[in-house]
């Protein structure tokens, strides 16, 4: 194992670290014993200086077992409710936990939408900064009460991976009920041992982790490793480990080799800008662009012109993400269009110098401008 590795994360002051439903509940309510030494662990390194984020699950599975409810496959509606009534006891528990220190918490609850548009993304991370500032623990969950769901986060995992630029963590702890990522399953291979670390974790590889059922949470080791990767691409490393393990945090924070470390990408780091267009954001429409165009964006770095543009579809604003979609029909990349829809759709095929007279304004001669736009290969 890269000890050096393991040993920059001493250097870490802002740590997110998100904790799953199934370590977080009993089946009969919270597990506040859980809860608390997770709070002790964060509260003495609070002290020593460390600033912490915390994504919490946990608000279904306390809604369902404050109702006494048997059956976990509830309606989506239903789950809405329970997550309305679970939520107000799981914050009560941090608060409670953490006053006992003087630490006091600040419930974030985010709906994909919020994230989705970038002024609001952006006024969120005004309020992170604001919040540290004050010196307060943020406790984030889905709100899920609101969310739809065609636009529900995948889970928490995935919502994790979307904040860290918001909270500019520098390291990710996914605390979970196993040790680590096995070699093997355990349930069906005795001698599967924990993955000490994972270099250069691509999406080809995630497949080769098997998941688990997760009846309370939604989310498994794929997901965990999916939002390790997304973690990875912002050159933030992510630990997973135990939840039960005591100090866990402390350990992890003091370079101990304990659960699965997913190394950080090294070099083609993706900006702030760059991971909100591509996981965070979801495409408004796409723009069909020509072979020849292809080829000046995907091998020489251009930006796209409308006289390679050959179709629209979808109804966008000037600043939204569009998927660039090569003849094929593969999408090659995205971008934020300098257009809306209607004008790309007047605007195809021109030359950048009638651009101007076909629209009766002075614009932009790019559609999608190269600093604004992600090839579909970087983050694959
Ligand atoms: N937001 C859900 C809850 O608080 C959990 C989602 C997940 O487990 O990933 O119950």
């Amino acid at each position: 194992m890269n000890t050096k590795a393991r040993a920059s994360l001493r250097r870490c002051k802002r740590v997110l670290v998100k904790i799953g439903s199934r370590v977080l509940t009993t089946g009969n309510g919270l597990n506040n014993r859980v809860i608390e030494r997770i709070c002790d662990d964060l509260s003495l390194l609070r002290d020593k200086g460390k600033e912490f984020a915390v994504v919490s699950s946990g608000a279904i599975a306390e809604g369902t077992a404050i109702m006494r409810i048997p059956d976990k496959k509830t309606a989506l509606s239903k789950k809405q409710a329970l997550a309305a009534i679970g939520q107000g006891s799981l914050i009560r528990a941090y608060n409670e936990a953490f006053r006992r220190y003087g630490y006091t918490t600040a419930q974030i609850l985010v709906t994909r939408d919020d994230l989705d548009n970038r002024r609001r993304y952006l006024n969120i991370r005004n309020t992170f900064t604001s919040l540290f500032d004050l010196g307060a623990i943020p406790i984030i969950n889905e709100n899920d009460t609101v969310s739809v769901d065609e636009i529900q986060f995948t889970d928490n995992d995935m919502l994790s991976a979307m904040i860290i630029p918001l909270v500019e963590a520098q390291v990710m702890i996914i605390l979970t009920d196993i040790e680590g990522i096995y070699s093997k399953d355990p349930r069906t291979n005795p001698d599967s041992t924990i993955i000490p670390e994972i270099i250069d974790l691509k999406p080809k590889d995630l497949k080769a982790y098997s998941d688990d059922a997760n009846p309370m949470g939604r989310g498994g080791i794929k997901s965990k490793l999916q939002a390790a990767y997304r973690a990875s691409l912002l050159g933030v490393p992510t630990v997973i480990a135990s939840a039960y393990t005591p100090q866990v945090i402390s350990q992890v924070l003091e370079g101990k080799e304990i659960g699965t470390y997913v190394h950080p990408r090294k070099k083609d780091m993706l900006n702030q800008k760059d991971h909100w267009m591509s996981f965070v954001s979801r495409p408004k429409g796409k723009v069909y662009i020509d072979d020849g165009a292809a080829v000046m964006v995907l091998t020489k770095g251009k930006s796209l012109l409308a006289c390679g543009v050959e179709g629209v579809s979808g109804n966008f604003r000037p600043g939204d993400p569009v998927e660039i979609v090569q003849g094929s029909g593969e999408t090659i990349a995205i971008g934020l269009s300098n257009f809306t829809s209607e004008e790309v759709f007047k605007i195809k095929g021109a030359g950048s110098r009638e651009l101007s007279a076909i629209l009766a304004y002075e614009c932009d001669e790019e559609v999608v401008h190269r600093n604004n736009m992600i090839l579909r290969k970087e983050i694959l």
